[in-house]
């Protein structure tokens, strides 16, 4: 250690997403001030367990400093908060990166939703801008830390708006932190209350009785208290613990505001033996389909915080926050080796069923609390369909789906339950949105005969459905793709009058085939309309249409060309039939086009050649109108 007196620091920037997370901050869009003192003691939580598990491979580091605390002084006189550990503590080089730059992705993503009023207490928490938050109370701050294991205690500084300094710390701070961090925040004037030892306590029994490590009041008269219980929630037993409890672990996991939708507490004896507490939100993370951000359920071992990457839910449980306690993982196992860990495989199985089984107790007994559960997070969960075949079953029975059978949420059991008679298979039409799809010429002949069809918009279900899953031994077909046969189920108006069987349409189709070239797969005669001329479908071995598009915005498609169904009973298949055999064929060829547009436009998608469809429409319009001008008038 050198013992020369240090040079001066030099200052140095903000990164600049951390000078406009500071600037937003300090001028106050977020009002609910007193949780930058959850937040600092949520990262000295963190740096004691960071210590805690460094420590079992290399003891020295904790050596006889073994009682990990976190402390808060208060000094009204001088305006003074400070809130110290003895953890893990920061080098210089960890001082200047951990607070001067956000490392975390999605950060301007996430500033500019801050920038928006009324999101913004949400959001932060969420986010974890946790010691930034500290400038809202202070306008000068001090961060003395010295790493476990090195001799140097470094001093960081900063006004919060001009950058920061850092610099090896004076003898008196070094003294005072013989491991870990002390934090010295210089309160503004109008955040003074922060002293007030009822007011301190206050906000640690609100937001961080949970944790686990002491937290400690040095009082006025001088004497120490303990504030917070620090004992693991999840290790009592469930009739102990108060739903306030409950909801402030889970807030303090989850980083949001809402209440738990679903709370999952057990111990389990056996093979493993370990205690799990699970939540479902209430609302949506926001980062819910960020696909960096994936299970957050964390692991430890006998009360030791190991990691919360242990993948410990598959991902399509990724909403599901809480803590597992193993008593058999091994603590010495480094985090890398955790996911081949047999016990930790054992533990996600158990855990993976356990929350299955409690979503599908809530669905059965309170349908009225699974309905919106299932709102909010039903996308994810059916990624599980084609992810987990072990489960698919499951997932399958658990899934809600919207329905051409009215405007409520349907299942799988209800669908085959009502199935009519002849029915064999469970229809479903997939595409982008539910208006669109409940409009969709293809369902016609099925709303004919009063067959049920689902209606998918979720973009995930393009993705399910490619692993043709069955139901209680009833394939799902689509209706956009491959052929389709209703005719063994009887119409629902027995009454309806059989339209004509169509004629022969074998040449007009070679026509329109010939016109449209290698613009379509196939044109075929429908079984699927009824009062619309014409449809596109899928090929039976291709992508479904609505998977195709998808694919093709991520430049993924394949180009897979539509099948052009028509309609031998409507009018103008019959009116183009006519015109083919009394005309020439550019005729056909420009109705066969305007067939094929239509069809697109349908789906929601352009013409391929918009200026190309304007034309010929325009042309046949003018011929229709000139007709009826001249039936009109007397000759
Ligand atoms: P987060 O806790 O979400 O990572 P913060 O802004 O709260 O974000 O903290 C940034 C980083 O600074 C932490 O990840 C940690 O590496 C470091 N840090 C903050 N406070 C401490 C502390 N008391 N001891 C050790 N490291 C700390
Ligand atoms: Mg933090």
């Amino acid at each position: 250690m050198s013992t020369d007196s240090p040079s001066p620091a030099t200052p140095r920037p903000f990164q600049a997403e951390v000078s406009r997370l500071l600037h937003l901050m300090v001028h106050s869009v977020y009002t609910e001030k007193d949780v930058f003192l959850r937040e600092l003691i949520s990262n000295a939580s963190d740096a004691c367990d960071k210590l805690r598990y460094e420590a079992i491979a290399r003891p020295e580091l904790i050596g006889k400093d073994a009682r990990l605390a976190i402390r808060i002084e208060t000094d009204k006189e001088a305006g003074r908060l400070v809130i110290a550990d003895n953890g893990i503590g920061m080098s210089e080089a960890e001082l200047a990166e951990n607070l001067g730059t956000i490392a975390r992705s999605g950060t301007r993503a996430f500033l500019e939703r801050l920038g928006k009023e009324g999101e913004n207490s949400a959001l932060i928490g969420q986010f974890g801008v946790g010691f930034y938050s500290a400038f809202m109370v202070a306008d000068q701050i001090q961060v003395v830390s010295r790493k476990a294991g090195e001799d140097t205690a470094w001093l960081w500084a900063s006004d919060g708006a001009n950058g920061f300094t850092i610099e090896q710390a004076g003898e008196s701070d070094a003294a005072k932190v013989a491991r870990g961090t002390r934090i010295t925040l210089h309160l503004k004037e109008d955040s003074r209350t922060f002293l007030d030892d009822y007011e301190i306590e206050r906000i640690v029994k609100t937001y961080s009785d949970h944790i686990l490590f002491p937290i400690e009041l040095i009082g006025a008269d001088g004497a120490t208290r303990q504030l917070n219980s620090a004992s693991a929630l999840w290790q009592r037993s469930k009739s102990e613990v108060k739903q306030e409890d409950y909801t402030e672990l889970y807030r303090s996991l989850s980083g949001q505001l809402d209440q738990p939708a679903l709370t999952v507490h057990y111990k389990a004896e056996g093979r493993q033996s370990y205690a799990a507490l699970l939540f479902v939100p209430t609302q949506r993370p926001f980062d819910l389909f960020d696909v960096e951000r994936k299970g957050r359920v964390k692991l430890y071992v006998k009360r030791v915080f190991i990691t919360e990457d242990a993948a410990l839910l598959p991902g399509y449980l990724r909403f599901v926050r809480g803590v597992i306690d193993s008593e058999d993982v091994p603590l010495n196992i480094s985090r890398e080796m955790l996911q081949n860990n047999p016990a930790v495989a054992q533990i996600r199985r158990a855990v993976t069923a356990k929350v299955i089984g409690e979503l599908e107790t809530l669905a059965d007994k309170e349908p009225e609390k699974f309905t919106p559960l299932w709102e909010t997070f039903g996308q994810v969960l059916k990624e599980g369909i084609y992810e987990d075949f072990e489960r698919r079953d499951q997932l399958l029975k658990l899934a809600r789906f919207r329905s051409t059978a009215g405007d409520g949420w349907r299942s799988l059991g209800q669908y085959v339950a009502d199935m009519r008679e002849g029915q064999t298979e469970i229809y479903y039409l997939v595409g982008e949105s539910l208006d669109r799809l409940r409009s969709s010429p293809q369902l016609e002949a099925a709303a004919e005969r009063g067959v049920e069809v689902l209606l998918l918009a979720d973009p995930v279900d393009a993705f399910w459905t490619t692993a043709m899953p069955k139901f209680e031994g009833k394939a799902m077909k689509s209706l956009s793709q491959g052929d389709v046969d209703l005719s063994a189920i009887p119409l629902k108006d027995a009454a309806t009058p059989k339209t004509d069987p169509p004629k022969d349409v074998g040449d007009l189709i070679s026509s329109l085939k010939a016109a449209l070239g290698d613009e379509v797969d196939d044109v075929k005669v429908s079984q699927r309309l009824v009062s619309s001329p014409a449809c596109l479908v899928a090929t039976a071995h291709g992508p479904d249409r609505t998977l195709e598009r998808l694919l093709q915005r991520q430049q993924r498609g394949i180009n897979a060309k539509p099948v052009l169904e028509i309609n031998p009973g409507h009018p103008l298949i019959a009116a183009i039939d006519r015109a083919r055999l009394a005309t020439d064929l550019i005729v056909v060829d420009d109705l066969a086009h305007l067939l094929l547009d239509q069809a697109r436009i349908v789906e929601g998608e352009l013409p391929s050649d918009p200026a190309r469809f304007t034309e010929r429409l325009n042309r046949y319009l003018v011929a229709g109108l000139k007709d009826q001008s001249t039936e009109g008038t007397p000759a």
